[in-house]
């Protein structure tokens, strides 16, 4: 195929045809109809492939006009220029033609530099328009998906750790930290003594904070399994097992900032941590060091952890004790290695870490039930529903803060017992505040943080919270202490007590920047609605800006005066200067257009040589007359021709309210008009009424 493309010759004179081939076929690739059937089969076929599409009126059987409105109604038109043929110029032909979609006509005889420029600069236009077309829509599909994406991560995080808040294998926070420090300081001892295994301080502090979630996959633990206090039956042991692999999964669907080294660590970690280093352990049966030695240790910790907690059946060992069971192998097989590790930091385990399992165990009676996995209980009956659930609150603040440092996101708990509000680290960077704030209802929230509406909206999204409608989300703009205010995604989801739903204990909230992504939308939007060659609004924001106006107008009564013009005879200057000196000529006058209106008119390129005005409250016909009667006869002055340029435009003119209401409506009456003013001469103003 040529470079520039192909062209579509329909027509039934086989001289026509051959001597428009002769002309074009040095440039283009040329294909041939011999009637308006197979001219619109072969539209079909290539449509989008053509450059252009050369048809002749007059045809036996579809005639062009026919042919041209079937071409104009399968939308073909959009995405290739039609020119029609003609025997000769009669104004019927042009008027018909022209009001069907056809970019031009030509016609008999053929003049070959004038019919070879016009498909040229036609064909040119075409491909800028598509290109430009092409590239808006690509950015604006691109910056939707990254939108959507934005949003699916903002919740998953959240929707995953909020779903964990059922998650109640362990009843404080203390866990939590206890858990950390155990797996933080065996890796430590590991990673000096025993250097075949490679660790690195960076991976020791990693693994320890996520060792906190080993047990997240407890979420998908039936609570009736869960809460049992007897013994589990065989099936009951299997679904609790399962925690294992559905932490896995949970693991992988998690987003980690710290990229796919955190999501893998996670993973083993929720899925291998009751692997035994005989292969007794499930779920895979892993065995020896097939078991990564981070997960080894977090295995540990955990058996560690079970053995010094108070349990409903059971008080609490003391360390010291636990350490005992775990060498002598009461919790499973380990690695010889890691308990050489065990032993070596259980000093430090009894005087660092231990403190309040040795205050549980002298207030707790001892009672051991038979069965150490998987130590689930009810609550302690002594504790309150509230008071577990705050606990469980405590648990998840603590795990939204590790998430939190792991994700980079801004967290921030309200805590409704304490009226307490806590900002994760990032926040406080981010925001300058500090991490802990008390009374914080009694606190005004000052208007200069927000917004007025969107506080309002913010007001309205937090009261309508309840235990079935836990969540709220909206993009809202806040205040750095720089003076800037970035866009922020907020989400912010309301955790209610389990046992009285009514009744709100806090909620976990969620801030990502999205200021980029926003400004790059609106870039992009305004780049779809505006021209590119003149910088003007282009037909669709000529239309978005009309509806702003209509939509004051229903509070306030305004007039409008909708004018379109149309420069006269632009073609033949596009012919005798080049489409380059076209495209100044264009540039030139929308911007003395643009220069004669207030900046709050709207002034728009509608495509090709029109333009449309939309004027606020100029109802008055000789205002318009006078204002717009200074376009009808322009000296524009480009660098590509030494002197000044005489350029005549034809106007339309229609009022809002009086002559339509809606856009289209409004256009097509203008249109009319200008129509009008085409027919009388040229050069001049016609008004809808007078038609
Ligand atoms: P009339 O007085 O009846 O308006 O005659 P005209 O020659 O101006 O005809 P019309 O308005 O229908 O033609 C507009 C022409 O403008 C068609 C096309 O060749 C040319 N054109 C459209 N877009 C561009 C453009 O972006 N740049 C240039 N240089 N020419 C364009
Ligand atoms: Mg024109």
């Amino acid at each position: 195929m040529q470079e520039r493309g192909t062209i579509l010759l329909v027509d039934d004179q086989s001289e026509d045809r051959a001597q428009l081939r002769q002309l074009l076929s040095p440039e283009y690739e040329i294909v041939e109809a011999a009637d308006g059937n197979e001219g619109i089969q072969m539209m079909e076929t290539y449509c989008l492939q053509l450059a252009a599409v050369l048809l002749d009126v007059d045809m036996p059987g579809l005639d062009g006009f026919e042919v041209l409105q079937i071409a104009r109604q399968k939308g073909w038109l959009r995405a290739v220029p039609v020119f029609l043929i003609a025997e000769e110029r009669a104004e019927e032909v042009l008027e018909r033609g022209y009001e069907l979609g056809a970019m031009d006509i030509l016609t008999k005889p053929f003049w070959p530099q004038v019919v070879r420029r016009r498909v040229d600069s036609m064909v040119e236009l075409y491909r800028h328009r598509y290109e430009l077309e092409q590239a808006v829509e690509e950015q604006t599909a691109r910056i939707r998906e990254q939108d959507a994406r934005l949003r699916k991560t903002n919740k998953s995080i959240v929707e995953t750790l909020s779903a964990a808040i059922g998650f109640r294998n362990v009843n404080s926070g203390v866990h939590v930290r206890r858990m950390r420090q155990i797996t933080r300081l065996l890796l430590t001892d590991v990673m000096e003594h025993f250097p075949e295994y490679q660790l690195t301080e960076e991976l020791v502090k990693r693994v320890a904070e996520l060792s906190i979630l080993h047990d997240i996959g407890k979420i998908g633990v039936p609570d009736a399994i869960l809460n049992k206090s007897g013994r589990l039956t065989e099936d009951e042991y299997e679904c609790m097992k399962s925690h294992t692999i559905y932490g896995g999964e949970l693991a992988e669907r998690m987003d980690f900032q710290t990229g796919e080294e955190g999501r893998q660590y996670c993973y083993e970690i929720c899925r291998h941590h009751h692997e035994r280093w005989d292969g007794s352990g499930y779920p895979d049966g892993l065995k020896g060091e097939e078991i990564p030695i981070w997960v080894q240790a977090v295995s540990i910790a955990d058996a560690y952890e079970a053995l010094v907690s108070r349990r409903v059946y059971k008080a609490a060992y003391t360390a010291n004790e636990a350490v005992q069971m775990i060498l002598y192998g009461e919790c499973g097989a380990f690695n010889p290695k890691i308990l050489e590790s065990l032993r070596r930091i259980s000093p430090q385990l009894v005087k660092e870490v231990a403190g309040e399992a040795e205050w549980e165990e002298k207030h707790a009676p001892f009672s051991l039930r038979e069965e150490m996995l998987p130590p689930i209980a009810k609550p302690p009956e002594s504790v309150t529903s509230s008071e577990e659930a705050q606990l469980l609150f405590d648990l998840e603040q603590e795990k939204y803060r590790i998430i939190a440092e792991l994700s980079e996101d801004m967290i921030f708990t309200y805590n409704a017992l304490f009226d307490s509000m806590e900002f994760s680290e990032k926040f406080c960077k981010v925001f300058q505040v500090p991490a802990y704030v008390n009374a914080y209802s009694k606190r005004p929230l000052s208007e200069r943080t927000f917004y007025p509406e969107e506080y309002e909206e913010l007001l309205k999204k937090r009261r309508g919270l309840t235990w079935a409608v836990p969540e709220m989300e909206m993009d809202l703009r806040l205040p750095l202490p720089s003076g800037s205010r970035p866009w922020f995604h907020l989400v912010i989801h309301a955790i209610n007590d389990k046992n009285d739903r009514t009744r709100e204990l806090g909620y976990v909230g969620k801030l990502t920047n999205i200021n980029r992504i926003k400004k790059e939308a609106t870039e992009w939007q305004k780049r779809a609605n505006t021209d590119a060659l003149t910088q003007l609004y282009n037909r669709a924001g000529a239309h978005i800006l009309f509806e702003e106006l209509r939509q004051e107008s229903r509070q306030t009564p305004l007039e409008l005066t909708v004018a379109f013009m149309d420069i006269d005879r632009f073609k033949t200057l596009n012919d005798t200067l080049g489409h380059e000196a076209g495209d100044q000529i264009l540039t030139a006058f929308g911007h003395s257009v643009r220069r004669l209106f207030r900046p709050d008119d709207i002034v728009s390129r509608f495509g090709g040589d029109e333009f449309l005005v939309v004027m606020k409250g100029m109802g008055e016909r000789t205002f318009a007359e006078n204002k717009l009667g200074q376009l009808c006869r322009q000296t524009v002055k480009i660098a590509c021709v030494d002197s000044p340029l005489e350029i005549s435009s034809s106007i339309g003119v229609a009022f809002f309210p009086k002559d339509g209401a809606e856009f289209d409506d409004l256009l097509r009456k203008a249109d009319k008009a200008l129509y009008a003013s085409k027919r009388a001469g040229r050069g001049r103003i016609s008004f809808y009424e007078d038609q």
